[in-house]
Order: structure tokens, then C-alpha cells, then sequence
């Protein structure tokens, strides 16, 4: 391809996108999933160093027939391994042959076996294969190429997604994957940029830039939006001054749109080879590492956005390094908002919830971890260790944990995360005022985790579709579109509940002041106010909490901003924001369990059986928790059969008996170690 033929071919790409419909998923993604990794190549091992002495011997150990029985019979069933790491298909071909034959020893024990597909190029081997690789990097704003973060890695350059010729280079890819490899999934590591400056502006990234704000506006929409709407000279604006002078918001709307086009494009990507793979072979699955961190404005920092991405593929990683555990100063630390928001958007979550990584920490043992997989994640207990020359390590309890998992697979499969709550992070506030709109989103989450409210977060997307829920949180959502708080006005005026804190709706969705706040008129006053008030409006309710006032000190207002369980320290008005709630809700929350606040729980149904879980888990694991009195809400039209109780923790089933009063079903849980399933078996009458 010359030069000019692929920079077409790219734009087209740009403009085609979107048109394709959704392809139908591998259904074996959703029945239960425990994965073990050894995805690094032997040549990467070596090049990288710091690897042990025998690791030629362990490396080849880990790809043979007995280790893939070993890992049957300890309960894995999914593999991810070596496929092409980036030194090139000829420099790793030994390593490939070896995964090649392990997906023959796994798929003869009845396991699957997902091919690990990483970004980055190694230049020593890679360029002489593929002599066009070189233009492939990403490059920065002054022209430099962008390495891997590590700064031992400098072998390795970070190749452009939208550079057509490794697109072509992927495709080849997806299909030795598919077609000789036998993989029945593909992990694309790194579906994120760095921050900036790293971040690529190659002559594609700039003319897709171009064509993305083309597309987004009309020629009155260029001026409204940027005072001229000639595209021509518009080039990827440089951000890093900006970062570097410490400011906290992104006013700037070039610099809006960029984050938004780089988002919009790994997304973009990321659909493209999912729809090949689709195409190739319907039950290979899709798997990618955005690195999904709920704790950082994600989009902005890293062109990571879940309502894009999760469009496209079955699994997601995140790397989070917010592994389960209960401190000593009373900070409940979990990835529940990570598997909350990829269950609702029907994947699962990949997680370390064994093995090297994360495992120092003894306050978050493997099986807390697994509890809190089993408890939110849906039918996927994540990466519970690595691949060893002996099968996989792994701890007795997280052996028991494993066990339950597989033998509950009938319970817990087709069941949906039953909410009354939804909690909004939109974009626009999250992405570009982080200090206020990612703080306000996470402190007000961490309030209903502790407080075992059944809530979701929803995105922008999902302000049409609140019907489902009572209660809507906007918490320090400083900018929100007319669309969006119309959307909101209709779902108060059917009924809906609405608890509003600080400056929510203060700015357009372009962070331009409005003359009133948007949702002043459903306040009845103007926002923001230091007075808390409560009204009812249309058939529905309206809270305004002035501040959430935190208890840790949130960091310094940051456009790259990190807001982790160093402050989760739930706030100081923390039962102002939960009776905010109540009220909004008219009292009406479906499920209730008294607990200590180490405790959280999930609530869903599998409407097929009629059976409602409740799923408990008690951070806290040294300290056992008993008696906890549970009441929930009797579905309209059934009545109660039975209620059980299961635990990894302790053998056997225990029935519980449970009482049925004005439509309350109440019953108590006598013992909770770590995790508990509760069944509540319903009838229709
Ligand atoms: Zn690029």
C-alpha cells in the first residue's frame, strides 16, 4: 500500500464504522469461567531478564499434557498462553508451536485455551520481519516514537491501532489465531494509550481526528463549538502544558473532543476485531486489557471508556490494584464497582484473584478475593493463578472456593444483579473535573456498598432506560447535556426518585456555565445551594445534599486524577447520603441486611427458576459475623417456598426458616465467615 492508498483506506475504515450489527456471543463465556495465565514467550522472558534460572525448563514444563490434566482437576477450564507477544511470527515461532500443542493437550481434557496478543513491537527482531513496522509506531507530539512504560523495556514500541498496516498485521493475526491455532479466544493486551504526552499523533491519529470532528458536527456545529468550522489546519492539540501547570478541569474543547475521539477509536478498533473474529468463527471469544480502574477519569488519562468499549467482546482486565480487603482504619477496599458496571454491560471482569500478582497482601487472601468474583462478577471467579511446572498453586480455601463455584454453576448462571438504585458518572463531569465528578460518584458508591443498597452505575447512555430503578444519584455530576437532564425530568415526573449533591448540572456537557443549573427547576430552587432540601415533584421525589463531605482528603484537583481506597473512608455525612436515599425511595429498597459495615451483598434473581440470591460477603474475614437479620421484598404475585443457605466456609446446607409479613420476607443468616449464598426459592401463586 502506498502511503496515500492506506491513509484512504483508514479514513474509510473511520467512516464505515458502526455499521456493523452486533455478532452473536460464544454462550461458553457465560457458564462459568476459572482461569489460570502463562501468557509471556519464552524469547520475551529472556529479552526482558530477571527471569529465574530454569526458566527454559519450567517454560516448556507449563505447555505439556500433564499440565493441562492437572489443571482440569483442579478446577480451571480456561488457559490464556503465549500467541505473539511482538518479536515477530518467525522470531517467536518455537514459542507458538509450543502453545499450538498445548491447545491440543487442553482442548483434549475439555479446557479452552485464550492466545494472549500483545501492542507492543520488539524492534531488534519485528522491523526485519515486517520491514513496514517502523511507520507502524505511535509516535508523540514532537515525533518521537513512544516505548513501552517500563523503563527496562525501551526494546519495545508501542504500535498505532490506527495505522492500517498493523490493523493488517492483526488480521493476519486473528486468523492464525482462529484458523491454526485453534484458540477459542483472543486477549488483546493493552487496549489503552499511556498518558500524555505519550500518546500517539501519527499522521492517521491526526487525519482520523479531523474526520471524527466532521462527523460529530455540522458546519454550524464547528462554529458553535469552536468559532470556525474550516477543519484543515486542526491538528491533536498538545496536552501536556496544561497537565504539567496542575490544572484540574479540561475546558478546552479540542482537547474534550481528542480524549473523545481517542476513546471512540480504540473502541472502534477493539469492534473491528471482534467482528472478524465473529466472521472467522462465532465461539471464539474476545477478550481485552483497557486496565478498567474505576478510580481514575480512565477516558482522559488512558482512552479507556467502558460505554464504548464494552460494545464490543465478552471479557474485559482490569489490573486494578484494588485487591478485597477491610484495613485497620475501617476502609472496605473492593473491585465491586469494576464487576458491577462490566456485569450490568453483560461481560465479565478478569481480575488477579490468585496467583503473582496481588497476592503479598495478607489482608486479601485468595478466597476473599474468590468470594468477592463469586459474589459480582458474573459466572467468572477471574485468573485464579498461574500456570506452573506442577499444574497451578493454590491455597486449600481457594481450592474450596473453586469447588462451590463449580457445583453452584446451575444457581448461579442466567441470573441478573437486581438494583433499586442507579448512581451516574457521566463523561463530560468524570472525565474533565475529576476532583469533583469522580470523587462525588466514588465516595456516594462506597456509602451504598457498605450500607448494602442494591444499586448500578449507569453511564450517559443509560439515562433513557432508569425505569428499572428507584432512585437515581447524581453526586457531584457537574456537567450534564439538556438531553440528559430532560431525561431525567421525565424519570421524576413517572416516580422516580432523584438525589442530587453539590454542582451537579451547574455546565452544558461542553463544561459551559449555564444561567441556571439544569436541574434547578426540579429542585425549585437554584443549585448549588448550602441548604439541604427535600420535595416531591410530579409523582416523584427530589433530595439536594449540599456536599458530600469526604473523611480522607481527596487529592489536589488533577486533569490525570486518582482517586483510590486511600480515601475510601466512607464520608462524614455518610447517613445524610443514605437517608437521602431512603426518603427518595419512599422507603421501598428491596433487600435489607444488618450488618457490620465489613459486610456488602449482592441481590439477583434467575427468573427462570424463580429463585432470588443473596449473595454476602464479610470483608472483614477474621471476625465472623452472626445472626445478620435480612428482610426483602416479596415479588408481587409469588409466594415463599424455601430459603437456603451454602458457604465454601462450612460444609453442607442449611434451611432457614423465614417469615412472610406485609409482604416482607424476613428471616436471619446464623453464621457468615467470608461468603455466603443465600437461595430464596419462590412460587407463583
Ligand atoms: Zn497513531
Amino acid at each position: 500500500l502506498s502511503a496515500g492508498r492506506a491513509l484512504l483506506v483508514g479514513l474509510l475504515a473511520v467512516l464505515t464504522a458502526g455499521a456493523q450489527p452486533p455478532r452473536p456471543r460464544p454462550a461458553w463465556t457465560h457458564d462459568g469461567i476459572v482461569m489460570a495465565g502463562n501468557w509471556e514467550p519464552l524469547t520475551f522472558l529472556r529479552r526482558r531478564g530477571g527471569q529465574t534460572a530454569a526458566s527454559l525448563e519450567d517454560w516448556k514444563l507449563e505447555r505439556t499434557a500433564a499440565v493441562a490434566r492437572q489443571l482440569k482437576d483442579a478446577g480451571v477450564n480456561l488457559v490464556v498462553t503465549n500467541f505473539h507477544k511482538g518479536f515477530g511470527l518467525q522470531a517467536e515461532a518455537e514459542d507458538i508451536e509450543a502453545a499450538r500443542r498445548f491447545v491440543e493437550y487442553a482442548h483434549r481434557q475439555g479446557l479452552r485455551v485464550g492466545g494472549y496478543i500483545g501492542a507492543s513491537m520488539m524492534a531488534e527482531t519485528f522491523f526485519a520481519e515486517e520491514p513496514q513496522a517502523p511507520d507502524w509506531r505511535q509516535v508523540d507530539e514532537r515525533g518521537q516514537p513512544i516505548f513501552y512504560l517500563d523503563a527496562g523495556q525501551t526494546f519495545r514500541f508501542m504500535a498505532c491501532r490506527n495505522h492500517p498496516g498493523y490493523h493488517g498485521f492483526l488480521d493476519k493475526l486473528i486468523h492464525l489465531g482462529v484458523e491454526t491455532m485453534k484458540f477459542d479466544l483472543l486477549h488483546f493486551d493493552q487496549m489503552e494509550s499511556w498518558t500524555e504526552p505519550n500518546v500517539c499523533r501519527c499522521r492517521y491519529c491526526r487525519a482520523q481526528f479531523r474526520e471524527f470532528l466532521r462527523a460529530k458536527y455540522t458546519a454550524a456545529g464547528l462554529r458553535a463549538r469552536f468559532g470556525f468550522a474550516r477543519l484543515d489546519d486542526v491538528e491533536p492539540p498538545p496536552m501536556a502544558p496544561l497537565i504539567a501547570a496542575g490544572a484540574g478541569e479540561v475546558v478546552n474543547p479540542l482537547m474534550q473532543d481528542w480524549v473523545e475521539f481517542r476513546a471512540a477509536g480504540y473502541a472502534q478498533r477493539y469492534g473491528e476485531y471482534d467482528a472478524l473474529l465473529g466472521r472467522l468463527n462465532p465461539q471464539v471469544a474476545l477478550a481485552g486489557n483497557p486496565n478498567l480502574d474505576l478510580a481514575l477519569n480512565k477516558a482522559t488519562r488512558n482512552a479507556a471508556d467502558p460505554a464504548r468499549l464494552l460494545q464490543h467482546g465478552d471479557f474485559v482486565w482490569s489490573e486494578e490494584p484494588q485487591q478485597a480487603s477491610w484495613t485497620a482504619d475501617g476502609r472496605l477496599v473492593s473491585k465491586i464497582r469494576s464487576y458491577k458496571l462490566v456485569r450490568r454491560m453483560g461481560q465479565s471482569l478478569f481480575t488477579y484473584t490468585g496467583g503473582r500478582y496481588g497476592t503479598a497482601n495478607p489482608e486479601s487472601p485468595a478466597h476473599l478475593r474468590l468470594a468477592e468474583a463469586m459474589a459480582y462478577n458474573d459466572m467468572n471467579l477471574g485468573m485464579v493463578g498461574d500456570v506452573t511446572p506442577q499444574g497451578i498453586a493454590l491455597t486449600p480455601e481457594a481450592r474450596r472456593y473453586i469447588a462451590f463455584f463449580h457445583a453452584h454453576r446451575s444457581v448461579l448462571r442466567g441470573t441478573r444483579a437486581l438494583a433499586d438504585v442507579a448512581v451516574l458518572r457521566s463523561f463530560a463531569s468524570v472525565e474533565f473535573n475529576p476532583a469533583a465528578g469522580l470523587v462525588g460518584a466514588t465516595l456516594f458508591e462506597q456509602s451504598l456498598i457498605q450500607a448494602r443498597v442494591p444499586f448500578d452505575i449507569v453511564l450517559d447512555s443509560d439515562l433513557p432506560g432508569l425505569d428499572r430503578y428507584q432512585v437515581l444519584v447524581v453526586a457531584n455530576q457537574d456537567a450534564l447535556s439538556d438531553a440528559q437532564v430532560a431525561a431525567i425530568a421525565r424519570f421524576v415526573e413517572r416516580g422516580g426518585g432523584l438525589v442530587v449533591t453539590g454542582d451537579s448540572s451547574v455546565l452544558t456537557e461542553w463544561r459551559l456555565r449555564r444561567r441556571r443549573a439544569g436541574l434547578a427547576e426540579l429542585a425549585g430552587r437554584d443549585l448549588p445551594s448550602a441548604v439541604p432540601l427535600r420535595r416531591e415533584a410530579g409523582r416523584g421525589r427530589v433530595a439536594y445534599i449540599p456536599r458530600i463531605v469526604p473523611a480522607v482528603e481527596p487529592p489536589e484537583p488533577r486533569i490525570n486524577y486518582r482517586f483510590d481506597s486511600r480515601c475510601w473512608k466512607l464520608a462524614v455525612n455518610h447517613r445524610e447520603l443514605l437517608e437521602a436515599v431512603e426518603w427518595a425511595a419512599r422507603g421501598n429498597l428491596r433487600v435489607r441486611v444488618e450488618a457490620p459495615p465489613s459486610v456488602t451483598m449482592e441481590f439477583a434473581g434467575q427468573a427462570a427458576t424463580d429463585t432470588l440470591l443473596l449473595h454476602l460477603v464479610n470483608f472483614d474475614f477474621r471476625h465472623p459475623v452472626r445472626n445478620a437479620a435480612v428482610t426483602v421484598a416479596l415479588p408481587a404475585g409469588m409466594a415463599l417456598q424455601a430459603i437456603a443457605v451454602e458457604s465454601p466456609d462450612r460444609d453442607g446446607r442449611e434451611t432457614l426458616a423465614g417469615k412472610v409479613e406485609r409482604g416482607q420476607i424476613r428471616f436471619q443468616v446464623p453464621h457468615l465467615d467470608t461468603y455466603s449464598l443465600i437461595t430464596i426459592q419462590l412460587q407463583r401463586i
